[in-house]
């Protein structure tokens, strides 16, 4: 005999079970609702909200703004999932002015939670209400021009979400940072905060500079602002302002790095690169920068619909906003950045003892820098991106890596050259770099050694210098720089090693895309490429004492 198995028919879900699967993706916490109640009123134009926190808002949020508010026809509909009065066709998503499109936070949270909107426009003399109890039900009530939404016991339905919920303090922690995020996006908005029916936080909208700072003061510490540099950066269609740490203040975590694009809020992996890149010679290894930033930029040429939490964003040209990032940055640290090895160790040793650390302790920092065997042993530290410390049992080695590095790539660099095998790279966006009329000479005269070199450099008929190819090699240098520096070093056949040497010695360049285990490899054998650069100090050795003392001369 067979069993026939019953197939389980197909049905489409119940609204209130599909609102509750949604809410799976978009509130995980309080601080989600809390996230989204605030984007909606900020898209409503409110210059004022009001939070009320019961218990880390596990128990109760309560968020009132001034904005345009819900019409009384409209309000059970912004309750429904997919219901968005923000987007109509897939065009506009791509470019989008407000915060919220997807058209179901609301919904995903009502169906999670015992709640109340009450919404009044300014064309009504009268607000709407619905409730969790009656919710096809609207009722008139009294109430100011705005929207007041309350979401209570929040998950009660889903224990089994509900139980991932944490402490009271940290639920409230995570809602906390939601608002200061928000608040540091939209000085022109006010927020105040209650948490227990007690103020928490007061931020009244301001419109001026020292409105902002006092602001920024007040989110990231008054400490950051006076070792603070302020920044604004108009280039074309973009502009870059607002606050970054200077050199001497650095914290462990990335905690205070705020990067807003059109006042969203903002984790990208490209912007994250070019800050640090930015900083790259300034910070010691495991130190952050501190950073409240604002860019401007076509809403066309930035994509949010990447994630539902809407953190990452898709750039159409990724490379030239990173470039004016790193070089804007660059340009406003240009007056602190210190070089040498006196004070860059110096810096970095302060900063050691300041947390408490005798100097032998900084031997513990190196992790991300994974380093073969060679002569050298293993990787101890970096000191400030440049001086690599290693050891070989009692013996320390202090390896120039900005010279070693140099020596590296010259020497591969200019032996592909004799063999006209130099292999080059399209920038994905070309560079335009601006010469002075020296380095348009030197590039009319030396157009066919630079060729040569695996770099392309084009004059175009606009009177522009647009810099199009680059070698492989030179990847961890930053291309403009290199360029113009080669152009400055007027380069000649005789001697080229050195010149070249020169060149990317004085050439900003990013650590991490150095393979650092194939130079020190490089550096360790004898009768290679780098041998006869010995003399040219990439290395020094050390015993116990003289790296104490180096460590000493420099603090
Ligand atoms: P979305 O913000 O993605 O459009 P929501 O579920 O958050 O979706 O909100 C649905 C709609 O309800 C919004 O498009 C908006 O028209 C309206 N709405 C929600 N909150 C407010 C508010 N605070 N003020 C005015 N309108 C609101
Ligand atoms: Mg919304």
């Amino acid at each position: 005999m067979t069993v026939v198995q019953q197939r389980p028919i197909i049905k489409t879900l119940p609204s209130l079970l599909a609102n509750q699967i949604a809410a799976g993706e978009v509130i995980e916490r309080p601080a989600s609702v809390v996230k989204e109640l605030l984007e909606n009123a900020l898209d409503a134009g409110a210059s004022r909200v009001d939070i009320e926190l019961v218990h880390g808002g596990m128990d109760g949020i309560m968020i009132t703004d001034n904005g345009s508010g819900i019409r009384a026809d409209e309000l059970s509909l912004a309750v429904a999932r997919h219901a968005t009065s923000k987007i109509e066709s897939i065009d506009d998503l791509l470019a989008l002015n407000s915060l919220g499109f997807r058209g179901e936070a609301l919904a995903s949270m009502c169906s999670v939670s015992q709640w109340a909107v009450i919404s009044r426009t300014a064309d009504s003399g009268q607000a709407a209400k619905l409730t969790h109890q009656f919710p096809e039900q609207v009722l008139e009530v009294n109430h100011a021009i705005g929207t007041c939404v309350t979401i209570n016991n929040l998950f009660h339905n889903t224990p089994a979400r509900r139980k991932f919920l944490r402490a009271e303090k940290t639920e409230y922690r995570h809602c906390d940072a939601v608002i200061k995020r928000m608040a540091l996006a939209r000085f022109d908005v006010g927020f105040y905060v209650n948490h227990n029916a007690k103020q928490t936080l007061r931020l009244p909208a301001v419109s001026d500079d020292i409105g902002r700072t006092r602001r920024v003061a007040q989110v990231c510490s008054q400490k950051f602002i006076n070792q603070s540099l302020t920044l604004d950066y108009p280039h074309n269609d973009l502009r870059l302002w607002g606050w970054i740490s200077q050199p001497d203040f650095s914290r462990q975590s990335t905690d205070l790095q705020y990067f807003y694009i059109n006042g969203r809020i903002i984790r990208d992996r490209v912007i994250n690169h070019a800050i640090r890149f930015a900083y790259q010679s300034i910070l010691p290894p495991g130190r952050h920068a501190v950073y409240v930033l604002h860019l401007q930029i076509d809403p066309a040429s930035v994509d949010v619909n990447v994630h539902p939490t809407k953190h990452e964003v898709r750039f159409s040209e990724s490379r030239l906003i990173h470039d004016f990032i790193s070089r804007s940055l660059r340009d406003a640290l240009g007056g602190t950045v210190t070089d040498g090895v006196a004070e860059i160790a110096a810096t970095y040793i302060a900063q050691e003892k300041s947390v408490g650390m005798n100097v032998p302790h900084i031997m513990q920092i190196a992790g991300q820098y994974n380093v073969d065997e060679s002569m050298f042993g293993h990787m101890l530290c970096v000191v400030h991106n440049r001086f690599a410390i290693t050891q070989q049992q009692d013996k320390y080695y202090l390896i120039d890596l900005v010279k070693a590095a140099a020596a590296w790539v010259a020497g591969h660099w200019l032996n592909s050259c004799t063999e006209h095998a130099v292999k080059s790279q399209p920038l994905l966006i070309p560079q335009r770099l601006n010469l002075t009329e020296k380095q348009k000479t030197t590039f009319k005269q030396g157009k066919s050694l630079l060729l040569n070199l695996g770099i392309q450099l084009t004059a175009e008929a606009s009177g522009d210098y647009l810099l199009r190819y680059v070698p492989n090699l030179c990847r961890a240098y930053a291309s403009d720089e290199l360029c113009i520096n080669l152009l400055n070093a007027n380069l000649h056949k005789h001697d080229l090693d050195d010149q070249v040497v020169n060149v990317l010695t004085k050439t900003r360049f990013d650590l991490s895309k150095l393979d650092l285990s194939d130079i020190l490899l490089a550096l360790s054998e004898k009768n290679s490429l780098m041998a006869s650069r010995e003399s040219a100090c990439c290395w020094r050795e050390l015993n116990e004492s003289s790296l104490q003392d180096w460590f000493r001369s420099t603090s």
